[in-house]
């Protein structure tokens, strides 16, 4: 086994400095503005050449998970490593760990990548998490059934996202079959929660053990995936959100996690706030801190990963982000997007994807307003605008 990289933790690394990211989608390019900004070279391990983070990046390896050699290679270019992805397999943590320190680390990586090791992890730390069990054999659907009551969501325990990998169980009878179609050979049912609301925390710690808080943000999906994200949260959240925020700053103690952790809450109909899942990354609802807050959330990646100062997190103004999925390209043709930046309040980021697939995460809108609502309301008006007639 490999031993990790020397350098001391307290080291900082500077500008000048090249940050490797592992993944090559959006979260990597944002990541990449935000680093050369600061002065900083890029570079880019991903399969594809020519993604959205690569376009951004001084340079790219294009190489396949497995390929340990190019990980190697790309590790031995870098100061420091960081991630756009916790689906990420440990075999290259541990490879580029060997020529650079990776921030997250493994660790933080192992539990979130894996559903059922998250939920017992913080169950464990005394943190509320969606009642759950684990499933391993059509048998512990029966009892999943009894424990969480009908329906129940069934999830694989591993590499889901954006609502990929879920299913809602209305009955346990044909459970063999389910689970096959389902495929993995770990799962995990969770109680259907009666959501009331939906909430994210960013939090960023640097390896001396500094910690910041972003404001906490009220998410809204469709079909699973994230549609609006708001901040602040209306005041009936407001309790709910200061909850939130120490448990995000609980759980990146717990997990002694270098860089960025974005953790989702959910809200029950009794105010309960309890954790749906984390990513120790970037967030899609960290997307508003972009244009809404000092310091966005790409730039706290930097400065945490960095050993640097944190930023400041406050918010600047109130205001919503709406995400641009393929389905607004019709018939391939590309939204107006001269009409969203009608209003001057309104500002556009596309990651540069060639194809528009529905589903897919194209780029995003975020406006700003004297309130979080108006924000909402003015954002999901200007993404409506890109296709009216
Ligand atoms: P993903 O990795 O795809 O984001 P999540 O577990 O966050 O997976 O699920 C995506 C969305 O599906 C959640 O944000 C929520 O809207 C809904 N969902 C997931 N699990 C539950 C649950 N146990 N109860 C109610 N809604 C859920
Ligand atoms: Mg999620």
């Amino acid at each position: 086994m490999a031993s990790p990289h020397p350098s001391s933790a307290q080291e900082t690394i500077l500008p000048g400095s090249t940050l490797g990211v592992l993944g090559g989608g959006q979260l990597g390019r944002m990541f990449a503005h935000a680093a050369q900004r600061m002065g900083y070279h890029v570079g880019v391990f991903c399969q594809e050449s020519g993604g959205p983070a690569s376009q951004a990046a001084d340079w790219e390896v294009v190489a396949p998970w497995d390929d340990l050699d190019a990980v190697e290679r790309f590790a031995k270019r870098v100061d420091c490593v960081t991630l756009e992805s916790e689906n990420i397999p440990l075999s290259v943590v541990q490879t580029a760990l060997r020529f650079a320190p990776v921030r997250p680390g493994a660790r933080a990586l192992e539990i979130s990548q894996h559903r059922i090791r998250e939920k017992q992890t913080l169950q464990q730390a005394g943190i509320e998490v969606t009642p759950f069990h684990p499933v391993q054999k059509p048998e512990d659907m029966k009892v999943a059934a009894k424990l969480l009551g009908t329906p129940f969501i069934l999830k694989t325990a591993t590499m889901g996202y954006d609502g990929k990998g879920q299913r809602l169980i209305e009955s346990i009878d044909d459970a063999d079959t389910v689970l096959q179609a389902m495929g993995g050979d770990q799962w995990i049912a969770e109680k259907r929660i009666d959501l009331a609301a939906e909430v994210s925390v960013l939090v960023a710690r640097n390896p001396s053990g500094e910690t910041a808080c972003y404001p906490t943000f009220l998410n809204t999906h469709r079909n699973h995936i994230l549609d609006i994200t708001q901040a602040p949260v209306p005041t009936i959240w407001n309790q709910a959100a200061g909850e939130a925020q120490e448990l995000a700053l609980k759980v990146v103690e717990l997990l002694s996690l270098d860089g960025l952790l974005c953790v989702e809450f959910f809200i029950d109909s009794s105010g309960t706030v309890m954790v749906n899942e984390l990513a120790p990354r970037p967030h899609n609802s960290g997307h508003l801190t972009i244009n809404a807050c000092l310091t966005s959330q790409f730039e706290q990646q930097v400065r945490a990963i960095c050993n640097l100062p944190l930023g400041d997190t406050q918010l600047l103004q109130p205001a919503a982000m709406a995400n641009l999925l393929g389905e607004l390209w019709q018939s391939d043709q590309p939204p107006a997007w001269n009409r969203c930046l009608e209003s001057s309040a309104c500002w556009l980021h596309l990651y540069g994807k060639e194809k528009a697939i529905a589903g897919r995460k194209m780029g995003h809108l975020t406006a700003m307003a004297s309130d979080a609502q108006q924000a909402a309301d003015l954002v999901v008006a200007m993404r409506e605008r890109l296709v009216a007639k």
